[in-house]
């Protein structure tokens, strides 16, 4: 099995890893890189291997910087499905029709300050993905529930568990058979705090093989929610 880090290292967006099996290619989320000057070369460079070879999609949650380039990556030739919880796909259907239209607008902006600056004919530059190219997209998109056991193909099953992050958030529990063996890897996403009012606490989980975890504002320590003026 081999495991690729294609963003959120060194830096804390465009999150996305490629595992390849002997048998399969799929990704853990495929996230827009955001902020910076070189965040738009990145996203332009980004998914630099053939999609049309990934045999899936597994998304742990909504933002941007998780879930940004999938459109993109199906514009690109990838035809497979993206396995995420329900509540996930109904704020994507929000959030990326909304990411396209900004884009949409941002390039048409600087097209046309391109063109008056230059007064000369210049190569026009288009967005990551249209509205329409979205929209597209979320044909792909598969619901899955909390804690319901996924057989993704013959090798390969996964569990989603909540994590407390934002509505629909996931920690994926992957189990991957290889040869004799098995391996459990876990992708914590980006994990919430207990003790919130408005989203479930995260699930614990207790195994794991590989353990790739969000560590964002791992140097930091959470301020206590039980006393949050006077402490
Ligand atoms: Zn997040």
């Amino acid at each position: 099995m081999q495991l690729t880090f294609l963003g959120a290292a060194g830096e804390v967006t465009g999150s996305s890893y490629l595992v390849e099996t002997g048998n399969n290619r799929f990704l853990v989320d495929c996230g827009m890189f955001q902020g910076g000057r070189d965040a738009d070369r990145k996203n332009r460079s980004a998914l630099n291997f053939d999609p049309q070879l990934i045999d899936f999609v597994l998304l742990t949650h909504a933002h941007i910087d998780h879930s940004g380039l999938l459109p993109r990556l199906s514009t690109l030739g990838f035809r497979g499905p993206v396995y995420t919880t329900t509540a996930t796909i109904d704020l994507l259907k929000v959030m990326l029709k909304d990411s396209a239209y900004i884009q949409e607008k941002e390039i048409e902006w600087q097209n046309k300050r391109t063109h008056r600056r230059k007064h000369i004919l210049h190569r026009e530059i288009a967005p990551l993905y249209t509205v329409t190219q979205a929209e597209s997209f979320l044909k792909q998109l598969r619901s899955v529930d909390y804690d319901d056991e996924i057989s993704l193909s013959p090798s390969v099953k996964c569990i989603f568990r909540d994590a407390g992050h934002i509505l629909g958030s996931a920690i994926i529990e992957v189990q991957i058979k290889n040869h004799m063996h098995h391996i459990k890897l876990v992708f914590s996403g980006d994990l919430g705090q207990p003790g919130h009012p408005l989203v479930r606490d995260p699930t614990p989980v207790h195994h794991a093989d590989i353990l790739l975890v969000e560590s964002t504002y791992g140097n930091r320590l959470h301020r206590d929610q039980r006393c949050p003026v006077s402490c």
